[in-house]
């Protein structure tokens, strides 16, 4: 495991940011943290990268624990802080060196350097001060930053926040290639983000964990129905309709009209025209919906 998380609280004075947390994240998964603002989701990133205490629960990264091997937990860990905080000041190549410093780098520095500016694509960029690029070239040297000592972990805070579509569009490219060789958390509360990038998902509510799955079975399987509005020529009993193979829940919209909600996984639609057929009524409108991904998470956030 790259990083377990066992009942972990956070308290700001008496504010409760985490409740209990717990969740683990495999080696060389890219994980989708997500949740609404104030969720929680910084101060849990702050804490897998030592950068604040729990005020309790435990906390590996690699197998090292956050508050007796912080070093150890350093190393193996690459951190992206949300609002990406550089020296405006200081040049793209100077500041990864400085970084490299930081970090006591062993070998060629100035190699290392070289190596992170071709791997995030800041070699155009790279004689110009932070300050002179744009947002999306400044995540490219977080990026770099973040994985100059070649951490097995990157933890990533919001990293496409405030760029352009082509910007997000590169960004995300660059974080997926990464996760080909490391484990990668990112945080976002735009759900597209996580279909778009992550394997798994964990999503955040209040501080307390409310899903924790995979994209895909997010997408298939847990809570994402399909609706289906249906209008007869005749008045029918709630109960008969509910009593149709795969429905969950049925909704009187007016008259004669229904909203049906049923599991995703088979189009109902058939049944409901048998249905119609046995209890000699006529079906005049059928339209089906799947609800999306994000009014699922919508569901869950509320
Ligand atoms: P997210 O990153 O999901 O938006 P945060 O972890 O930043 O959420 O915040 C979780 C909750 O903790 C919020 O209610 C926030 O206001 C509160 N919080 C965060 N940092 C502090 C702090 N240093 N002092 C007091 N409250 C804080
Ligand atoms: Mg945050």
């Amino acid at each position: 495991m790259s990083i377990q998380v066992q009942n972990t609280s956070k308290l700001y004075g008496k504010q409760k940011a985490l409740n209990n947390v717990s969740f683990e994240v495999a080696s060389a998964e890219i994980v989708g943290f997500l949740g609404p603002n104030g969720a929680g989701k910084s101060t849990m990133m702050k804490i897998i990268t030592c950068f604040i205490p729990p005020t309790s629960g435990k906390v590996n990264v690699c197998g090292f624990d956050i508050a007796e091997q912080s070093i150890e937990v350093r190393k193996n860990i690459g951190y992206l802080p949300e609002h990406n905080p550089l020296y405006l000041d200081m040049y793209v190549k100077e500041y990864l060196l400085f970084i490299a410093g930081l970090h006591k780098l062993a070998g060629n520095r100035t190699q290392r350097v070289k190596e992170m500016i071709d791997r995030t694509g800041l070699a155009i960029e790279q004689n110009k001060k932070i300050g002179a690029l744009s947002k999306g070239y400044r995540q490219r040297v977080g990026l770099a930053q973040a994985m100059i000592h070649d951490p097995k972990v990157l933890i990533l805070d919001e990293p496409t926040s405030g760029l352009d579509p082509n910007q997000l569009t590169e960004i995300r490219n660059l974080i997926r290639e990464i996760g080909k060789e490391k484990t990668v958390m990112l945080s976002t509360h735009i759900m597209q983000e996580v279909e778009a990038i992550c394997n798994k998902v964990i999503i955040i509510n209040k501080g307390e964990i409310v899903a924790n799955t995979t994209t895909y079975e997010l997408r298939n399987n847990s809570g994402n129905n399909q609706i289906i509005n249906v209008e007869f020529d005749k008045s029918i009993l709630p109960s008969l309709l509910k009593s149709i193979k795969g429905v969950k829940s049925v909704e009187n919209i007016n008259g004669n009209s229904w909203t049906i909600t049923a599991s995703s996984a088979l189009d109902i639609r058939p049944e409901i025209f048998q249905f119609a057929v046995q209890n000699n009524l006529t079906v005049l409108t059928i339209t089906k919906t799947i609800q999306s991904l994000e009014e699922v998470f919508q569901q869950l956030t509320r």
